[in-house]
């Protein structure tokens, strides 16, 4: 069967000539499965009959399927376990912002690269995503909500450059006006820090959000919370990121975890401080740990978090703690999955 979700117009069309299908159907499929929401070809009714049948007998829509949820309880975020074709299990989140809606999508099916506080790899990884399912997990969120998608984190299960080509593929069709029309302004990649892939998404000359999941100021650290800190050194990461901020002139964001006893030091503070000042208008994301039965990680004192965001603040770099509504639905990577089990794990 052929995937038709997460092609282009010009594979849509092209697919349509090799089998003899007017190529202006091409667009309208994309008006249904993207603006319309009908997955169903029968319900295609602009299409004739046969068109209809040959649908039906060779191609698929493959949306994922929705296994479970859990909703904020002010009703802001929504977190969706999602079930696909191979019956993998991923997660993806939509979050009402004041701006808009922003959904979070998943790269990969769990994870290979260990980060200690993260749910999403304690099965490793199982496989990429294909196209199909990220750009799926934008239309559905779509479909449900039957409102614009303002912006899109890759931000999920996996490392997205360890994915790259199949991420990248995504995020061009759900830039494209005949799709989502998502500006790269609006959307961030959000990386533990694979250096080669930060080089080659810099020379891709699109203007993306890069976040780095940076989590420590020393390699000491950072190797214990997160293997990929032994492949490579903060100052490579470091450099890497410096050259994404001087081709795109991106504001960078800095993601850092807060365990207690593990990375909230006031020497990291002053640490991450000077690191933020040489990057002129980043913002540093302080995310206090969400410990759970999985994770047996703390977070430090509310006192301490905000002692610890002042130092940062007194180097002049912009810096929030986030908000916890994570805690209130699971919404740390990888807990919901956790909670009904690791499907990839157990289906072979
Ligand atoms: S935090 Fe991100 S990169 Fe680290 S293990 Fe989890 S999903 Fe992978």
């Amino acid at each position: 069967m052929i995937e038709l979700l997460g092609k282009s117009l010009v594979e849509l069309q092209s697919l349509f000539e090799e089998h003899k299908i007017q190529k202006f159907r091409a667009k309208q499929l994309i008006d249904y499965i993207y603006h319309r929401h009908i997955f169903v070809f029968q319900d295609m009714t602009q299409f004739p009959k046969m068109l209809r049948d040959w649908l039906d007998a060779n191609c698929i829509i493959s949306i994922p399927k929705i296994v479970a949820q859990s909703i904020s309880p002010d009703g802001k975020t929504q977190k969706l376990l999602l079930e696909l074709i191979d019956h993998s299990r991923i997660e993806a989140v939509l979050m009402e912002q004041h701006y808009g809606n922003s959904v979070c999508v998943s790269s990969q099916v769990g994870c290979a690269m260990g980060c200690v506080f993260c749910a999403s790899t304690q099965g490793g990884l199982f496989r990429d995503l294909t196209v199909a399912e990220i750009v799926g997990q934008v239309v559905l969120f779509s479909a449900l909500k039957q409102e614009d998608i303002h912006s899109l984190v890759v931000m999920g299960a996996g490392e997205p450059l360890q994915n790259y080509d199949n991420v990248l593929q995504a995020l061009k069709l759900i830039h494209d006006p005949i799709t989502f029309d998502i500006s790269y302004r609006k959307m961030t990649i959000s990386t533990c820090g694979w250096v080669p892939n930060i080089y080659k998404l810099a020379d891709e000359d699109l203007p993306i959000t890069l976040a780095l999941s940076l989590h420590a100021t020393t390699d000491e650290t950072r190797r214990k919370i997160m293997p990929v800190g032994s492949r490579y050194k903060l100052d490579e990461v470091l450099e890497a990121v410096k050259y994404y901020y001087e081709k795109t002139q991106r504001r960078i964001t800095f993601e850092y975890i807060l365990i207690d006893s593990i990375n909230v030091s006031l020497e990291e503070a002053h640490e991450l401080g000077k690191i933020g000042k040489e990057f002129p208008n980043c913002h540093v994301n302080l995310i206090p740990v969400n410990g759970n039965e999985h994770i047996n990680l703390y977070k430090p004192s509310s006192k301490h978090m905000n002692i610890f965001k002042d130092i940062i603040a007194s180097y002049g770099v912009s810096v929030t703690i986030r908000k916890e509504m994570g805690d209130a639905i699971q919404a740390a990577c990888g807990q919901l999955k956790a909670a009904h089990g690791r499907k990839e794990e157990i289906h072979e």
